[in-house]
């Protein structure tokens, strides 16, 4: 994992703030303030301390993209503005500076978990005449067999095989008992009991298992609940973009 907050980075910040204040929002075009509960996002990979200021130890290294909740802050200290943050997808708690943070929207819509794969909805959540289904059913006829799965949220994934259901299928285990699921893949990007984070592929589009034809079959589940996924039939999704639902508890 990459350190951040070296020396020279450090005098790197130190002269692009003295520029001042709105100065400083404009060139780096990033938000400048915060507010408690409000959701960001690291745009590069991260450090986040354990107290504000870089001789703090660092609690953990975030991925670029992933999403915290502020809850602390700002102190200044060492040059930077610091925010405490919440992150959600490891449910760690640290600080980093502002200039490395996004605002990804107030609220929790939108930005928990994301579209696993490119395509058009072609069989939505409820009930069907075959039963219950669980999830929704994602198409890919562009490019067909083997069109990327990503991981949907941050998580431990698992590879499995059941011949009369999903076939090949990845589940990524979550916090609070929440799990999201890839049925009928052609193949696996990921090792059994492999850490992901959102948006690593793990596996291709396939047609494996019960299915009639090459479909990805997506299902978010808590304590083995389905859990509705918004979206109609033809509805087109694109991989990694947010679904529009407050999973609370997540
Ligand atoms: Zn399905």
């Amino acid at each position: 994992m990459p350190q951040k907050f070296n020396r020279r980075t450090v005098v790197k910040s130190l002269g692009i703030a003295a520029t001042g204040i709105t100065g400083t929002a404009a060139l780096s075009g990033t938000v400048s303030a915060f507010a408690e509960g409000e959701r960001v996002e690291a745009t590069t990979d991260l450090n986040t301390r354990k107290r504000p200021g870089t001789e703090s130890s660092v609690v953990a290294t975030v991925n670029a993209g992933e999403v915290g909740e502020i809850v602390n802050g700002p102190t200044d200290e060492d040059g930077y503005t610091w925010w405490g943050i919440h992150w959600l997808d490891r449910d760690v708690w640290g600080w980093s500076v502002e200039r490395y943070l996004n605002s990804a929207g107030s609220g929790s819509a939108g930005t928990d978990i994301v579209w696993p794969m490119d395509g058009i909805i072609s069989s939505d959540y409820g009930q069907r005449s075959s039963g219950f289904h669980g999830g929704v059913d994602i198409d890919n006829n562009d490019t067909g067999v083997g069109t990327p799965v990503y991981a949907a949220r941050a998580g431990t994934a698992y590879t499995a095989y059941d011949s009369d259901g999903y076939g090949n299928y990845v589940y990524i285990v979550h916090e609070n008992g929440y799990e999201t699921e890839y049925g009928h893949l052609n193949s696996f990007a990921v090792s059994d009991g492999e850490q992901v984070s959102r948006g690593d592929k793990i596996g291709g589009m396939g047609n494996s298992g019960n299915s009639t034809g090459p479909h990805l079959h997506f299902g978010i589940e808590q304590n083995n609940s389905p859990k509705p996924i918004p979206g109609d039939n033809y509805q087109s999704v694109s991989a990694l973009g947010a679904i529009q639902k407050d999973y609370s508890g997540l």
